[in-house]
């Protein structure tokens, strides 16, 4: 089944407790695509300025991304910089350039308007209406943000989340969107404005489903040693269309499975800077920690 993914490509600038990279592929279309393409063919639509590498285009080409949606316009690509503290948990945006994405308006190309899967990528949620309105039928929206949205365009998300099937936030996200603490209370109040399903991402606390008549909820996957937590949110996202595009239903036991493979997805992504790891997570990685994640849930 046919998956396309709306969204940023970066060169990100990572500060963490132990070291720091400068200018290392990102963009949440970048870390989602070399995990869902794990599983199913994926399509990307986004912008990139002149100075970016061929051997990034190489490297989302050989993961068998396909490319045909990417724009090369004049300028420099989106830069985006960010500092971790030593839990891990609290990440602190540096600086953001948005360079050829101040003007970009993404183009879904005529091949791919039929696609079945949508995940709208970390982006303006104008940007990613504008996307979305180009499928012309899809079986299954996903949509994810961040608190820079939520902070600047939170009348365009709320609009956005009305078309949406379901949506992915993590914990301050979903705190910073309704107001409540309680995330089970904050996830069913996002299901108040459309979607019919809410993830969220609970960081090393793992993550939960909420639908109309059922929850489900993982613990993360154990990882001994973090790098770089960078793209998590994305690769889980990855993880989990290309999971569910790869089985073409939405029923309630693919969307259990797709929880635990985008969490199994996730923790290969936090075990290494993007640039160690750009061809992304390998297939066999994912499946060894999915059969792993569902021993560590089953009695
Ligand atoms: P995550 O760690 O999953 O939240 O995703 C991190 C990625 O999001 C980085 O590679 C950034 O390049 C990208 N990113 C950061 N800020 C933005 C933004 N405002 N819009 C879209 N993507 C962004």
């Amino acid at each position: 089944m046919s998956l396309i993914v709306i969204g940023t490509l970066a060169y990100d600038t990572i500060e963490t407790a132990h070291d720091k990279r400068e200018d290392i592929l990102g963009g949440s279309a970048v870390y989602f695509a070399l995990a869902s393409s794990r599983f199913a063919p994926t399509a990307m639509v986004g912008v990139v300025g002149k100075d970016f590498k061929e051997e990034h285009i190489g490297a989302l080409k050989a993961a068998g991304v396909d490319l045909d949606g990417l724009e090369i316009a004049e300028g420099e690509t989106f830069r985006w910089s960010g500092r971790y503290e030593p839990d891990w948990n609290t990440r602190h945006t540096l600086d953001t350039q948005l360079n050829v994405l101040e003007s970009f308006e993404p183009k879904v190309p005529d091949q791919h308007k039929s696609s079945d899967y949508v995940f709208l990528a970390n982006a303006s949620p104008e940007v990613q209406g504008q996307g979305l309105s180009q499928v012309e039928q899809p079986k299954f929206v996903m949509a994810d943000t961040m608190n820079l949205w939520i902070d600047i365009a939170r009348d365009a998300l709320v609009s956005l989340l009305a078309r949406v099937d379901a949506i992915v936030l993590n914990d301050e996200e979903a705190r910073m969107l309704t107001g409540e603490d309680n995330l089970w209370v904050a996830a069913a109040k996002v299901r108040e404005l459309g979607p019919k399903l809410v993830v969220l991402k609970k960081g090393e606390h793992g993550a939960f489903l909420l639908a109309e008549d059922w929850k489900f909820s993982v613990p993360a996957y154990p990882v001994m040693s973090v790098v770089d937590p960078t793209g998590a949110g994305d690769s889980f996202a990855g993880g989990f269309m290309g999971y569910v595009a790869r089985e073409g239903n939405t029923e309630p036991a693919t969307l259990r499975q797709a929880m635990l493979y985008g969490t199994a997805a996730a923790s290969c992504c936090v075990e290494g800077f993007s640039s160690d790891m750009m061809d992304g997570p390998s297939g066999a990685e994912i499946d060894r920690r999915h059969a792993e994640l569902l021993e560590m849930i089953t009695p």
